[in-house]
């Protein structure tokens, strides 16, 4: 038996042949596609710049470097996450805290973030930066979010690697109107793919000419940044430290050609989640909130199961699923309470909707190659294990 997976790409003729078409010229990295490929996110996503980079999670961490994030600096983020959301700040030896997450659209609550600024203002503990993620697809509410960031001066890194695709009060999420960066992934199950890759959006100059250094070991062949005189054209400096975090150009093609049919990936996603919504009105599940003037990418389906009034636990449910080649997962354990996140002080009950939402969420398959008949047996299969 086939298992209906969570989540999973959808690779065509054409992207395979963008792909060879990389591999028969000059160029397997550092070539011509990166720029394409970044100028096409920059234009579909309405903002300055783009730098494409190996991960999400390298993008991430270029990001928090070019905020300037080191040692003694304090970062925030959602506990209902990907490890890599956190795990950032570490990188950079800053310390990390996590605000809880809203009850209704499980991503990070601005209340309890503005709750705990005003706290860390009077212990001279507030966060250098903030990192919301964009759970599912949807949007967080940026533009309180960045009110925010002006009040007390943090920089905001959105974690939209859910998101791209998505939009928030008219805008494609990635625009930066309400944040310095944004930072998108393209692994398999994400919207769109590269194999691995990751992105890092901006509008701004300075942080868009330290992001291109980092990606790159730090170097600059820029005469405006150099100490001093260029020694000739062969001449570069390394002026801080980088990683290599770039994209291959093989990548880059993938990516390129995914992009032409983001929109279409999207509406599919759409149609069905309105079709799953519809079918579960009545099951004892609580469907994805949305806003009503922002537009989730759904690289996620959540439902949260009413436990007190099914006779099952959500281990049960889950089990009989897998069972039935429904390939469910949970998205996310809570990222505090993870081993790693323990050592170092944290512990279960410091953010109590994280852990209520963990206790209750099922993912469910959701990909735009989904057809109706693997959607029906999804449902089919969930009516079942609901009773
Ligand atoms: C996937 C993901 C990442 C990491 O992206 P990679 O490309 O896998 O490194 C970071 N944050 C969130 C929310 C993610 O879902």
């Amino acid at each position: 038996m086939k298992t209906i997976p969570y989540g999973r790409q959808w690779v065509e003729e054409k992207d395979i042949r963008a792909v060879v078409n990389v591999l028969k010229s000059d160029y397997l990295t550092q070539g011509p596609v990166i720029e394409q490929f970044e100028s096409a996110v920059a234009e579909y996503c309405g903002v300055k710049y783009a730098v494409a980079v190996s991960s999400g999670t390298s993008a991430l961490h270029i990001a928090c470097l070019a905020a300037e994030l080191g040692k003694g600096d304090i970062l925030w983020t959602s506990p209902n996450t990907f490890v890599a959301s956190a795990n950032c700040a570490l990188y950079c030896d800053a310390k990390l805290d996590f605000v809880d997450i809203a009850p209704h659209t499980y991503n990070i609550s601005v209340d309890a973030m503005k709750a705990k600024l005003y706290e860390a203002e009077k212990n001279d503990s507030l966060p250098k930066v903030i990192v919301p993620v964009h759970i599912a697809g949807q949007s967080c509410d940026m533009e309180q979010i960045y009110h925010l960031g002006k009040d007390y001066n943090f920089t905001i890194i959105e974690d939209a690697c859910h998101a791209i695709g998505g939009s928030y009060k008219g805008m494609k999420i990635g625009s930066c109107k309400f944040s310095d960066m944004t930072v998108f992934s393209f692994h398999p199950v994400k919207i769109v793919t590269t194999g691995e890759g990751g992105m890092v959006l901006t509008n701004k100059d300075d942080l868009y000419q330290k992001l291109i250094r980092l990606r790159t070991h730090g170097i600059t062949r820029d005469n405006q940044f150099m100490e001093g005189e260029s020694d000739g054209p062969w001449y570069y400096q390394q002026i801080e430290l980088g990683m290599n975090y770039r994209m291959t150009d093989i990548q880059a093609a993938l990516g390129l050609s995914q992009l032409d049919r983001i929109d279409e990936f999207i509406v599919r996603r759409r149609e069905l989640v309105r079709r799953y919504n519809e079918l579960f009105s009545d099951f004892p599940l609580t469907i994805p909130w949305q806003y009503s003037d922002a537009h989730s990418a759904f690289h996620l389906y959540v439902v949260r199961l009413k436990l007190d009034k099914i006779k099952k636990t959500r281990k049960e449910v889950f089990e009989e699923l897998r069972e039935k080649g429904i390939g469910v997962n949970v998205h996310y354990i809570p990222v505090h309470t993870q081993p790693y996140y323990r050592r170092l002080g944290f512990s279960c009950g410091q953010f109590p909707e994280a852990e209520k939402y963990y206790e209750e969420a099922i993912t469910l398959p959701l990909y735009p190659s989904m057809t109706e008949s693997e959607q029906n047996k999804v449902i089919d299969s969930l009516l079942l294990a609901l009773q």
